[in-house]
């Protein structure tokens, strides 16, 4: 499957989950290449912002910016190599993050498989643009789906980011979290339409404030905690900025 290389190998390390509802929590993270969408602040363009892609990105301007060598910054790798990568690592919570992870799905499964026939009690949480709609399959084995839809800051396309059979599937799991990054009253007006309209549950949703620097997080924190009070949904923090700000790899 294709990952994403990070120095001489495939970008798998562990951390503690810095966001969402596992956060704090040890976990090994494998990062997919490629991505069905192309927001324009994207922090992992690097999955899919390839030379010859069309795409614009807010790096454009910034000096040294430049597309990526698809072939300079993706390892093709079995599954049964990835496997053996996570399994040398302590944490038994698995977290598939990308670019999109559900575009490689029956390659998750065979992880997932090779892994789970130790016995041990391991956990796989996907995350997703919820985009996508998942296997059946990929459905059971998967223990927690983080779903961040993208507001239209992204620059994405309403009906490419916004797939109202993908995003009523996950609600009927049970077992997906809606996280929305938000950086203005205006993303609020956005995330509350879009909760109302694919009738999202309330309880399972998660605003998280954009930002690349502690100091960025704080400017927007308080006033999305103001809305999670207001709205009775939760606050996600992004630890690992704080911790290790835009660091790969941690
Ligand atoms: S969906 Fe996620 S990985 Fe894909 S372009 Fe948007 S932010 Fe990046």
């Amino acid at each position: 499957m294709k990952l994403a290389k990070l120095h001489d190998g495939p970008e798998i390390f562990h951390t503690i989950q810095g966001e969402g509802i596992s956060a704090g929590l040890p976990a090994t993270f494998v990062r997919a290449s490629r991505c069905n969408l192309h927001c324009r602040w994207c922090d992992t363009d690097y999955t899919w912002n390839f030379i010859g892609t069309p795409w614009p990105h807010d790096h454009d301007s910034r000096p040294g910016y430049a597309k990526f060598d698809k072939a300079a910054v993706t390892l093709d790798l079995a599954p049964e190599t990835i496997a053996a990568l996570i399994r040398e690592r302590p944490p038994r919570r698995v977290v598939f993050t990308g670019g999109e992870p559900l575009l490689q799905q029956e390659a998750w499964l065979e992880i997932i498989r090779l892994l789970r026939a130790d016995g041990s009690s391991w956990i796989f949480e996907t995350e997703t643009n919820g985009t996508r709609l998942p296997l059946a399959e990929f459905d059971a084995a998967i223990d927690q789906f983080n779903v961040s839809p993208k507001l239209s800051h992204s620059g994405v396309a309403e009906s490419l980011r916004l797939v109202p059979d993908a995003l009523r599937h996950f609600a009927a799991t049970g077992k997906a979290w809606f996280k929305f990054v938000a950086s203005s009253p205006a993303d609020l007006g956005e995330i509350d339409a879009i909760v109302a309209t694919h009738a999202l549950p309330t309880e399972r949703i998660l605003l998280m404030p954009e930002g690349r620097t502690a100091a960025e997080l704080d400017r927007h924190a308080a006033f999305l905690a103001q809305a999670c009070i207001d709205r009775g949904w939760r606050f996600s923090d992004r630890l690992h900025v704080r911790i290790w700000g835009d660091q790969r790899g941690v």
